[in-house]
């Protein structure tokens, strides 16, 4: 089969590979889709020293079960796994038990591996799931005729729940989401969901900018090097600023804007890390003091989070389609990169 193989910094080559071969334990998905992840772009150019090459990438997958080796195999609600099911997967897996399993915060488990890292993904016609992930209840069936694109997104989706699971977001809230590529958009939508009053996206890309006019938000706002966005979400929102500000965008100074522009009392959210290589951003921290600031982070996701992005898109009430904007063979992943890179894209998704 084609995989694209990760090799090292700049070197994700589609090449032919073996069909994997299942041990015990184990299930064999034939991929329908697998979408892009800003990580897998990152690790694409910048390496990721935590994955060893050559690995298959790819961990936002939806796919149909095509051999199972895992004969008392049962997704979480105890219904038996079966041949030709469609499913999507929480991609941690667990192998034991520490403190943040027993905290039901197994995202920063010691124990955890994870798809496309310490795992081939899904970036291949077939992908091979663990047998630890099948025993856990890591396979979720896909039961209505949402296409394979769209619950491709449960796996990002899930990571932008478990940010709002610390964030509390309700009535009360105006959000300001800094970064309007298909992260910022979902947790603008998911504010919206959860009743916040006013929700506005801030990037410095036009294009997506106008991408973002399609979603039913409150304001799509310029960054600009002379800080006037600041102004204009001050001047948004009754001159106190946002109740919540979540950054959704690698920049140490899209960091510094949030404490800048969040009200009195308010929650900021550091959903993106910083490129490994320049953690340290110069960061306004007196903002945290005299406003007394709230701030949190978020990696990865609970498994409660999978679900309850599973159950989302399921139900039909999530604009998944429209974040879905491109759909790719596997050997034109690269233009898949560059659409990301260039704003053009939301979503960007290999289909097979
Ligand atoms: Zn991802």
């Amino acid at each position: 089969m084609k995989a694209a193989v990760y090799e090292g910094k700049e070197r994700v080559i589609v090449q032919e590979v073996a069909v994997p071969m299942l041990n015990e334990g184990e299930v064999l998905l034939a991929v329908d889709a697998c979408s892009i992840c800003g990580t897998d772009l990152r690790t694409y150019r910048h390496g990721d020293l935590k994955i060893n090459p050559p690995r298959i990438l790819g961990h936002e997958f939806c796919g149909h079960v095509v051999e199972s080796r895992a004969t008392e195999g049962r997704y979480a609600d105890g219904t038996p796994i079966q041949i030709g099911d469609r499913v999507v997967m929480y991609i941690v897996i667990l192998a034991g038990t520490d403190r943040y399993t027993e905290m039901g915060r197994e995202n920063l488990s010691g124990k955890r591996t994870t798809m496309s890292y310490h795992h081939d993904g899904a970036f291949a016609p077939f992908v091979r799931i663990p047998a630890n992930a099948v025993a856990q209840g890591n396979l979720f069936k896909v039961a209505s005729d949402i296409p394979s694109d769209q619950m491709s997104l449960a796996e990002p989706l899930g990571c932008v729940m478990n940010a709002h699971s610390r964030l509390g977001i309700g009535l009360k809230d105006t959000v300001t989401i800094i970064g309007a590529g298909p992260i910022g958009i979902m947790h603008a939508l998911l504010s919206r969901a959860q009743g916040a009053q006013k929700v506005f996206v801030i990037d410095t890309n036009e294009e997506r900018l106008k991408m973002a006019q399609d979603f039913d938000l409150d304001g799509a706002i310029l960054s600009t090097s002379d800080g006037a966005h600041r102004e204009r979400i001050a001047e948004l929102t009754n001159g106190n600023g946002p109740d919540v500000v979540i950054v959704a965008v690698s920049a140490g100074a899209a960091q510094n804007d949030a404490l800048e522009i969040a009200a009195k009392a308010g929650r900021v959210n550091f959903f993106a890390g910083l490129p490994k290589s320049s953690p340290v951003a110069p960061l306004n921290v007196n903002h945290i003091h005299y406003k007394e600031l709230s701030i949190s982070g978020s990696y990865s996701e609970k498994k409660s989070d999978f679900q309850a992005a599973y159950a989302l898109l399921h139900s039909g009430r999530f604009p998944a389609s429209k974040i879905v904007t491109h759909r790719l063979p596997l050997d034109r992943i690269q233009d898949g990169f560059h659409l990301m890179e260039t704003g053009e894209s939301l979503k960007v998704c290999i289909t097979f």
